[in-house]
Order: structure tokens, then sequence, then C-alpha cells
């Protein structure tokens, strides 16, 4: 059989059993039965009973079991009952978190699974690109990712980027000729698209000839990688002090084990003890409670907006300090509306044309036929720009879709931002017109006559002051304006960008498209914040320039320039302006990455928004590239670390907002889980440096570490945002979490925690045996650390933050109050956890004790830190 790119479209059509009209419902059915899904084999992922497992592998786990197995051979089946429940319930912790992580990392990546447009029943739908079959017609436009295998049925000036497959860095034109050789390499088939390719500029329609592993990519990759997320920098850095600070624990529990067995304790009771005191001091919960507290972060981001891509981008969110944002669509409404028009040398207001007149009626024609967008039944499918125009055709009765099959259109340049330039070819009897539309600068310098009401004449320099006048002031009211421009051709004569030339002015058509109303606050929050908005646009300089200053990015027009004059700049020299410059106008995506690149070589954290397919290196430029859900293309969406599924500049800054407050919570999880280990081995230096008895019985230091690590950690983790959290200036990305203050925190709140378990510990001694002072040293470092988790909520009193606005804190204290009490008092587990009975008198000493860590904590918060509420 011939290949599909011998074949002409038609039989190609016949070949698969398709129409025009494209499959419907029963044909995807069964071809979905029989082709499966558009998908490429993932390697296999890690079960839930293999996490469980794995929990096992760590080195403290096996030691630990090693020691149940010594307590069992020794008699003592208490004891390795106890650490084997532990080491088991530890294991499943471990294992619900990594799972829950997990899952709800999918449910993000769920929401960003890449969609296709293809007709079906005879309708253009969007359907997830899972669910193409074989016979699909396959719809594309510049910066759509190709999904699927296909054979061209259409194509208009499109260009395919098939750099995955073939290396080749330039993009392919490609055409609907059938090719008649039979062994094409996949770089010279121009007649077909492959999976794993993008449309750079352009539009065409595929049939779909292959998917999922059938296509040429699923021949190759056999296995795509489980694309494992890779760890953030601060997990990568946690690791490595986890890894530092087990091996000094560990050489602190060697010592203390030596100094026990040279007192004269027995071998098993000092390795048993040595063993449960680096299970407790040794933070093993550091990385996984980032991914957790990161993966419930991004999930609260994504209801509101923001969907991350890539976990690291959470904690650079909260380092940003300047955020270049796109206008159209982002900081304005997308909603446009044309306000008024100039041709025949008049500004004419939209609802004052007169259709009888045929230079006005001429402009709304061509504004309809250059033109994609489509309105029916109050629904608008197409570029908001373009909508405008329809909605002006339809003020004056003309329906874009009749006016549109009167003049078929033959040919076509589409619209491409850089060049900001639109190209239709409508077929008449004898000759066919050809219609551009653009930005009036650029299409000015491209026409040589003027349409008048007295007919076409040559342009004159009068003329053209006047456009540019008017344009002039359409764009100081912040009106986005249109020019339109025509010239008669020959009927087949083929056309491209050169063709754009010796064109025929029309009029020039401006609207508006309104800032969203919650732009203004947003920049205002922005600045507070120590973040400096900046507008990045592909607008005109004076219209973005009236924008800009209506929300507060900009106070004095000299704060806006052009793309054009960053080109005749160095980067030493942007560098040096970069920071006075609030608007860019007439932007190509080059020069978003001049001024990314310049932002940072002053060392700042940069977010860019983009949308177009050509802004993929500004987008990975940038510390956080963020895509537009609604406009932006896949190629943007695929680039960036975050997208906004509602396209709003707000939705940006409530993210930075969300990122500052979880890293601060991050950092509040750690400082819990630090000083509270630290606490609990100051006490035990103590007593083996005062000769004192142990303070604690293996279990118990067991015991505290399941109830009073993961669990409060984790509530602490999920602390609702503070609404002071923009007042602070941007955290500085250099830097470490782990620096000297951090420390001395740790420590000083640790020393709290020993010195009430110390004297809980004395006293014990002083008025009972050593089990009841064992058994009050361990109920106080339990308890006062359960208690610790409230201070641990945020820098500010809690008083002052709201004592009972983080409920799962109060939970996690609640589990661990409980847990404790029923060890304390139900008689079957006192002698399991070798607890002695304590007395009224000594518990009300261990709680007020236990509240002592707590009561300073709060006292110093509350007259020292500066709230600034
Ligand atoms: P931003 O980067 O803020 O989103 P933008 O995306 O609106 O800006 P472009 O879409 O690149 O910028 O538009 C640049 C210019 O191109 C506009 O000022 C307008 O004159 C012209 N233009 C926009 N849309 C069209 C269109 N569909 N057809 C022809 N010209 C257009």
């Amino acid at each position: 059989m011939l290949e599909y790119h011998q074949q002409s479209s038609l039989e190609i059509m016949k070949r698969l059993d398709v129409t025009n009209q494209g499959l419907n419902d029963y044909d995807v059915q069964n071809r979905k039965k029989i082709y499966g899904s558009n998908k490429l084999v993932e390697g296999k992922r890690t079960s839930t009973f293999a996490v469980f497992f794995g929990q096992f592998k760590d080195l403290l786990v096996i030691i630990l079991i090693i020691a149940a197995f010594i307590s069992f051979l020794l008699g003592e089946v208490g004891s390795t009952i106890v650490i084997m429940i532990v080491v088991i319930l530890n294991a499943i912790l471990g294992t619900v978190q990594h799972v829950k992580a997990e899952q709800s990392l999918d449910n993000l990546k769920a929401l960003t699974t890449p969609v296709a447009k293809v007709m079906r029943n005879n309708q253009i739908v969007e359907i997830s690109s899972e669910d193409i079959v074989v016979g699909d017609l396959l719809y594309l436009v510049a910066g759509d990712y190709i999904n699927a295998d296909g054979r061209l049925l259409e194509s208009h000036n499109l260009h395919i980027n098939e750099s995955s497959l073939t290396g080749e860095s330039f993009a392919v034109a490609k055409s609907t000729e059938p090719i008649n050789e039979n062994h094409v390499s996949i770089g010279d088939k121009k007649n077909m698209v492959f999976t794993g390719g993008f449309v750079t500029t352009g539009r065409g329609t595929i049939i779909v000839t292959a998917i999922g592993m059938e296509t040429e990519i699923g021949k190759i990759a056999n296995l795509l990688d489980t694309a494992k997320e890779k760890k953030t920098p601060l997990q990568v850095s946690l690791d490595h002090f986890g890894e530092n600070l087990a091996l000094g624990i560990t050489m602190i529990c060697v010592a203390i084990f030596t100094i026990d067995l040279f007192r004269g304790r027995e071998l098993v009771e000092s390795f048993m003890f040595a063993v449960s005191l680096a299970v407790a001091a040794i933070p093993e919960a550091l990385s996984s409670i980032v991914t957790i507290v990161l993966a419930f972060g991004t999930q609260k981001m994504a209801k509101e907006n923001a969907i991350i891509r890539k976990l690291y981008a959470v904690e650079s969110l909260g380092s940003v300090s300047v955020i270049c944002s796109d206008k159209t669509g982002t900081l304005t409404e997308n909603k446009m509306t044309v306000q008024q028009v100039y041709t025949d040398q008049k500004v004419i207001p939209k609802d004052q044309l007169n259709t009888e007149i045929a230079i006005e009626k001429n402009l709304i024609l061509m504004a309809l036929l250059c033109n994609d967008a489509l309105e029916r039944d109050n629904i608008e499918i197409g570029d908001p720009t373009e909508i405008a125009l329809v909605k002006l055709g339809k003020q004056y009765g003309l329906d874009e879709l009749i006016v549109r099959s009167n003049n078929p259109r033959v040919a076509e340049i589409p619209f491409d931002s850089d060049r900001k330039l639109m190209t239709t070819v409508h077929r008449s009897n004898l000759q066919s017109m050809m219609i551009t539309k653009g930005a009036v600068d650029v299409l000015l310098p491209k026409i040589a006559k003027i349409e008048t009401s007295t007919g076409v004449r040559t342009i004159t320099e009068e003329h053209r002051n006047k456009i540019e006048e008017v344009n002039r002031d359409f764009s100081m009211n912040g009106l986005r304006v249109i020019a339109i421009a025509y010239k008669d051709i020959q009927v087949h004569q083929s056309i491209d960008a050169w063709g754009e030339r010796d064109l025929i002015f029309v009029g020039l058509i401006a609207m508006m498209d309104p800032p969203r109303k919650e732009s203004k606050a947003s920049v205002e929050s922005c600045i507070k914040a120590g973040i400096k908005p900046v507008m990045i646009t592909g607008d005109h300089k004076i219209t973005a320039t009236a924008i800009a200053k209506q929300i507060g990015i900009l106070n004095d027009p000299s704060e806006a320039i052009e793309g054009y004059e960053i080109e005749g700049l160095t980067d030493q020299q942007l560098q040096e302006k970069v920071q006075d410059i609030s608007v860019y106008a007439r932007v190509t995506p080059e020069h978003k990455i001049r001024i990314v690149k310049a932002w940072q070589e002053k060392g700042h954290v940069v977010a860019m928004t983009g949308d177009g397919v050509n802004d993929g290196p500004a987008l990975k430029q940038a510390d956080i590239g963020v895509a537009m859900g609604i406009t932006g293309t896949e190629v943007a969406k695929d680039a960036s670390s975050m997208i906004l599924t509602d396209d709003n500049f707000s939705t940006i800054v409530k993210a930075i907002s969300n990122g500052r407050s979880l890293y601060t919570n991050i950092k509040n999880a750690i400082l819990f889980l630090l000083s509270g280990n630290t606490g609990a081995i100051f006490v035990v230096l103590y007593a083996t440096v005062l000769g004192l008895p142990v303070p604690f019985a293996p279990v118990h230091l067991l015991f505290i570490n399941l109830l009073t690590d993961s669990l409060p950690a984790i509530a602490i983790g999920l602390e609702p945002n503070n609404k002071n959290t923009m007042k602070d200036k941007p955290r500085d990305i250099q830097t470490p979490l782990l620096n000297k203050k951090f420390t001395i925190q740790v420590m000083l709140e640790g020393l709290l925690i020993a010195i009430s378990t110390i004297i809980a510990f004395r006293i014990g001694l002083q008025t009972g045996d050593t089990l009841t002072a064992t058994t009050m040293a361990f109920t106080t470092l339990c308890l006062s650390r359960l208690v610790h988790g409230f201070n641990s909520r945020s820098k500010e009193s809690i008083f002052t933050i709201g004592v009972f606005s983080n409920k799962y804190t109060w939970l996690a204290f609640l589990i661990g109050f409980l847990c404790l009490h029923l060890v304390l008092f139900i008689p079957s587990l006192t002698g399991v956890f070798e607890v002695a009975t304590l007395s009224g008198v000594q518990l009300v000493i261990i709680y007020s004790l236990s509240c002592m860590p707590f009561l300073v904590n709060q006292w110093y918060k509350l007259l020292f830190v500066r709230s600034t509420k």
C-alpha cells in the first residue's frame, strides 16, 4: 500500500473513511476501541506497596528493627511490640504523605493536559489531546503543539518546528502536495506533521494518521520518562543539611553510648537508648514536609487560578521583585469595543457610520473579511480585536458569515504579533482583492494610495500626517488602533509578506479595552510589597502609556519606551536604564528576553508573562515564566512554570503572596522540628554530663518522635496566609533558609523546652523515684513540644494572628494530647511505655512547665515583634 505522504488528501480521507464533517460519536467510540488512547506509554509508577516498603530502607529504621529483634531475644516483648508499632506507624505516615503529595501533583498535571481542536459531527470542538483518534480532522494554528501524526489537508503558510524529531531548529514550511517517492525521511515529508512538533506560523488542517505509540516519536521513545518531579533547591539543600545533621547527631549518640557503657550501663540498654535518641533527634521528615506542604499549597493556588507546573517555582515566587506583564487581557479585560472610526479624512463615532456611503461600508466589509472571528447567539469565537470588528458589522446589519461567503477567501497570511499585520485574499469575478489590516505604524509605510469619497488618490504627506495625528489622538485615550488597506491583484497571484506593499489606505478603527477592575489595586499592592510591575505590550506606546497611567504602573511618560529603542542599547546600557522603565511598547519576543536578562543581571527575580509561540525563550529565561491559560498557546504553556487560568495580573500577585506564605510556613515547620529535637538532645546531654540517671526510656523517645514530628509540622505548613505577607519586601533569594539567625532561634527555642523538661526531671528525682522522674521528663518534653507547635505558626504572637485561625494545629495538638494521656492513664499501656502513675500535683507541675516555653515565646513576640498591622 502507498504511504500517506504519497497519496492525495482525498485518497487518504477515503482510506481512513472520513468526510469533511469529521468523525461522528459512533466512529470515535469504535476507533478508540481499535487504536486506544492517544498517549505515549509511561514508565511504571512505584506502587503504594513499594512506597510503603521503601520506608523501611532507611538506615535508622533498620537499626530500630534490629533493636526490636534484640529486645525480643532478651525476652522484652513489650519493647519489641512498641518499637514495631512505632516503625509501622511511621511507615504508614510516610506512605500517606507520599501518596497524598503525588496525588495532588497528579491533579495539577491533569489541569494542564493539552487540548486539540477537531472537527467532529460537523462542528469544531476542543478535546483533550488524549482523545484524538485516527481519522480525526485536526486544526492547527500558530503556537499549537502537535499531538498526533497526520497528513495535511490544508496549509496556510504553515511552518512547523520539528526539532524534537529531526534536530533541525528551523521551522519547516508545509504543503499539501503528495510526494511521489517511496522512502522519504521524516524531515522531508513536507505534507505531514508529527507528534512533538509545534506550529511557529500559519495555520492548517490535518487528518490524523497515527496516534500514541504508533506515531513516529512513539516508535523512537518506547518509554516516556515518568517525568519525575525534580527536587526543589530548598529540598536539595535540606537533604544536604539533613545528612550533615544526621552525622552530627549520630556522633553525639555514639558519645552518649560510650559514656553510658563507661558508667557501667548494660550494653543492650545503652544501645537501645542511643538508637532511640538518634531516631528522635534526626529530623527525617524535613524534605518530605516540604513536598507535602508544597503539594497542598499548589492545590490551593490552582483553586485560585494559578496552576504551578514546576514545584521549584513556588520557592522563587516569594522572592519575585519584578513582574513583567502583558497588557492586553492580563492588565486589561480583553473585551474590545469599537469606539471611533477614521475614514475619508473624518473621525466618526461608531454609532454614526453610514453604510449608504461606499467608503464607510467598504471599511466595515474589509474589517469583516480580513478577520477570523465569529459571533453566534452571543457566543464569541476568536481574537477580541476581531470580535469587536464583527460586532461593528452586526450593528450595521452586516453579518460576517454572509459577507465572507459572498467573497470567498482564497489565500491568507495569518496575524502574527511579530509582524503586527494580517492579510487575506478574496476572489471576485476577474480579479482578486488583497486586504491587509494591522498596526498603523507598521501598515502606513506600505501604503501608496488613499481611498476617498471622490476616488483613489496618491497618498500625500498631508494625508499621512493627518492619519498619524488621528492615531495619536485615539491612542492618547487608551484606544487600540487598527489600520485597514487593500489592493487588487491578479487571480491566482500567490502572496507572501513581500506583496504587502503599494496598498490603498481605507481607514482606521479604534477600540477600547478597559483595564480590569482589580488591576489598579493589585499594582498598588505590588508596589507596597517591594515588587516593580512593568508593562510589556505589542500595542502602541501612547495607548500603553495611557492605560499604564490609569492603573498606576507609570507616573511619568518618560518611563515608557518602544521596543526598537532597546535595539540601540547595549546589554550594559539596558541594565542601567531598566529600573527606570515601566512600559515597553511595540515589543517583540526578543526584546522580552533582553528585558528579563537585564533585570536578572541587576540581581532581581523576575516573573514574565507570555502567550505567543515566540514567547517560549523569554518564559524559560524568567525565574517564573507565566503563561496565559485562556489566550496562551500550548508552546507558551509548555515553557512556563505557572499558568494563569484566568489570564489575570491580580492572580500573579495572589500567587506571589501564596508563594511567600508557603515559604514562611515551610520555614516555620522546620523551625518547629529542629527546635523540638534540639530540646531533647539538650536534656540528654545535660543528664549525661551531670551523671544523672537517663531521663527517657527508649520508648519515650520513639513515642515523642511519632507524635510530635510530622503531624504538627504539617499543620504548621498549612497555616493560612497572613494578611501582612505583602507588606514585607521580597525575600532575598541568596539568603539561605538555614542561616545564622535561624540557627540561633532553633537553639533558643530548644533551650526553653529543655529547661522545662530538666526542671520536671529534677522535681521528679527529688520527690520520687527514677521512674517518676523519667515519666515527668517524658511527659513534659512531649507536651511542651506539642504546645510549641502554636509558637511555630508565625513570627508574630498567636494572639495577634488568631488563636484558632489554623485548625490543623489544634487537631495535631489534640491528637498528641489524647495519645499522651492514653499512655499515661490506661493501665495496660503504662507498663509497655514504662511510665509511673502521676499524682494530680505532678500533673499540674508538668502542665505548667510545658506551657513555660509557650508563654516566654508569646511574651517575647507580643512585646518585641513589630506587628506590621
Ligand atoms: P500584549 O502584549 O499587551 O498582549 P497585544 O498582544 O495586544 O499586546 P499584539 O496582539 O501583538 O499586542 O498587537 C499589536 C498590534 O497589532 C496592535 O496594536 C494592533 O494594532 C495590531 N493587531 C492586533 N490584533 C490584530 C489583528 N487581529 N489583526 C491585525 N492587527 C492586529
